[in-house]
């Protein structure tokens, strides 16, 4: 980033596209997961991720979070029978120890 500071190229629009700073990309980094960055921030965020390994790694890292959490979402732990059957098995063995 140091060789883009020293020839004014950081932060200077060209065309709607931004040369953002680590901070910016980080702020960024959930809408550009979801699609909700207009092209022109997409582009921005996607140079800047080419420059820096160390945001690349963190919005790498948020995807697979996000990816995580989706799944998690979508996919019970265990179906209501099981959890039905699991509930009766202890009830069952609590009473018989009793
Ligand atoms: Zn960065």
């Amino acid at each position: 980033m140091n060789i883009f500071r020293r020839r004014g190229i950081v932060d200077h629009a060209v065309s709607g596209i931004a040369m953002l700073n680590c901070k910016q990309v980080n702020e960024l980094a959930g809408d550009y997961h979801s699609g909700e960055l207009s092209l022109a921030k997409r582009i921005s965020v996607y140079v800047h991720l080419l420059m820096c390994v160390h945001c690349r790694r963190y919005v790498k890292q948020l995807g697979v979070t996000i990816d995580s959490v989706k799944t998690l979402l979508e996919e019970p732990a265990c179906s209501d029978k099981a959890l039905e059957e699991t509930i009766s098995h202890i009830t069952n063995n609590k009473v018989k120890k009793d």
